[in-house]
């Protein structure tokens, strides 16, 4: 990510949008301490949903993409709130001294400790891993029936 133009700069935002790479806009972020916040306007992936003015920050350095978030929550039959969610999301760090975190990765965490940061190809193994874990959840969705129905079970 570059700052592009401060909006006080004499380039305007609009003649410098033809030069962008594929997969990138130009957004608006403010910055700075405050009283001394200003808009900017970054180069920000298609994909980002954040909101760079809303979300200010003290620094560029601090700016980070995020895509839309998904999850999963588990509930439970002892109470009314879930009581596990599983999210994720697509993330950059564009400023991160570590390359890979400059790219874009997905975000998987439960809110309970450090999100993990997988590559696409991390992504994809874990995906295929829970819907493993899903055709599990259902096999036992199917024992549990039969049993709670006074059938004969088998794992
Ligand atoms: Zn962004």
């Amino acid at each position: 990510m570059s700052i592009v133009a401060p909006e006080s700069a004499p380039v305007s935002p609009q003649s410098l949008v033809a030069s962008l790479a594929p997969g990138m806009r130009l957004a608006p972020a403010r910055v700075g301490r405050p009283g001394h916040v200003q808009t900017i306007h970054i180069e920000c992936p298609t994909w980002c949903t954040q909101n760079h003015v809303e979300d200010w920050q003290y620094d560029m350095e601090d700016i980070e993409h995020t895509g839309a978030r998904f999850s999963v929550e588990v509930p439970t039959m002892t109470g009314d709130e879930a009581l596990y969610e599983w999210y994720g999301r697509v993330s950059s760090d564009p400023w991160s001294s570590d390359v890979r975190m400059r790219s874009a990765h997905v975000l998987v965490g439960d809110c309970s400790r450090e999100d993990a940061r997988l590559t696409p190809d991390m992504t994809d193994e874990l995906a295929d891993r829970v819907i493993a874990y899903g055709l599990e959840l259902r096999a036992a969705a199917r024992v549990a029936r039969q049993a709670s129905q006074g059938g004969v079970s088998a794992v």
